[in-house]
């Protein structure tokens, strides 16, 4: 019987044992879950701030590679204040600061006492001029350097490009001379003329409503226009005649020892071949017209520059009274 009791009380005590590491068990795993929890909960705050600031260097590495990118907007033109304007406005866009000036001469930094004066660097020292700059956030000066190299590369093209305009003859576009070399020319033809007592005639020739030929069928065509009115001009006078591209869609043309009378011929001859001729242009077939201003040395002045002057009042004339004509100047 005692032995039965002894039993009993045996297996009670190793139950209630059994039961005691069961729980103390059950404790620690549920504490080490708990544990594994927080883990759990921390590495997702973890991964969640490694994303945000994954996003934020992605962000910040688009918005320096669209800087990088506005190279190609900013080297669009061939022109130092066309450049200019364009980093301007994405000074503007990019990092909000309004007042920018492009400054080419020192003498004029005075006026800028309150701004930022960066110079523009040139290779061997050379300064092309200056920025002066509303002041610039500290958080925006990396944007604002990478800009600014994006002008430099632009600037210096256009810089490059007119430095090469200067010395060359030919205007690359249509063949026939610049101006610089044209006026050159025109100077030394006009002593000739002097010294031989001979008469000169110049020409100033416009096309009519050149703008709407690019603004309808682009800027390739506008050049090929300007090619082939060109060409056109220069089958239509004499070897001893000479021809530049004073401006954008204008030509000039000294007709050498050939009076008012002569040059009526002439003009009238070039005003008809530019009007008859078919422009084929891809696949389009184009007309254009000119108009044509005249002067006559001795009759209607005696210096280059007076010459000029005139023919462009006559010039301006015929585009006042209907375009396509010759008009002489009185
Ligand atoms: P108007 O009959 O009064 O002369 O009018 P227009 O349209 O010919 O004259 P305007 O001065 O308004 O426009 C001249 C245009 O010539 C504007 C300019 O974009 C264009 N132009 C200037 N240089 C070039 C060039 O090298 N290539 C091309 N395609 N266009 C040029
Ligand atoms: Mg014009
Ligand atoms: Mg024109």
């Amino acid at each position: 019987m005692s032995n039965i009791i002894l039993f009993l009380l045996i297996s009670v005590a190793f139950g209630l044992t059994c039961r005691e590491i069961f729980f103390a068990r059950l404790k620690r795993q549920e504490a080490e879950s708990a544990c594994l929890l927080n883990e759990l909960n921390r590495l997702d705050d973890f991964k969640k701030s490694l994303n945000l600031e994954n996003n934020l260097l992605s962000k910040r590495f688009n918005d320096i590679l669209a800087l990088y990118e506005l190279t190609k907007d900013i080297c669009k033109s061939l022109d130092e204040e066309k450049v200019f304007t364009t980093f301007n406005k994405n000074l503007k866009k990019h990092i909000g600061i309004d007042d920018c000036r492009y400054i080419k001469d020192s003498a004029d930094l005075i006026k800028y006492q309150n701004h930022l004066i960066l110079p523009l660097n040139l290779e061997g020292n050379q300064i092309a001029g200056y920025l002066a700059v509303e002041k610039i956030l500290e958080t925006d000066k990396e944007k604002f350097g990478i800009l600014t190299q994006q002008f430099l590369i632009g600037l210096r093209r256009a810089l490059l490009y007119q430095k090469v305009q200067g010395l060359t003859i030919i205007d690359m576009l249509t063949g026939v001379y610049c101006r610089r070399y044209f006026l050159e020319r025109f100077s030394e033809e006009l002593k000739r003329s002097k010294k031989n007592k001979l008469c000169l005639t110049f020409l100033m020739i416009d096309i009519d409503n050149f703008k709407r030929f690019n603004d309808r069928y682009g800027h390739l065509t506008g050049d090929a226009i300007l090619r082939q009115v060109s060409k056109t001009i220069s089958l239509a006078v004499r070897q001893i005649d000479f021809i530049g591209r004073y401006g954008g869609e204008e030509f000039s043309v000294v007709l050498a020892e050939t009076n008012k009378q002569q040059a009526n011929f002439a003009a009238e001859r070039i005003r008809q071949a530019i009007m008859l001729e078919v422009i084929k242009v891809y696949d389009e077939e184009l007309k254009v017209t000119v108009s044509i201003g005249v002067s006559t040395f001795p009759d209607n002045a005696l210096n280059m520059q007076n010459l000029i002057a005139m023919a462009d009042q006559a010039l301006y004339l015929a585009k006042e009274t209907g375009k396509n004509k010759v008009c002489f100047s009185s």
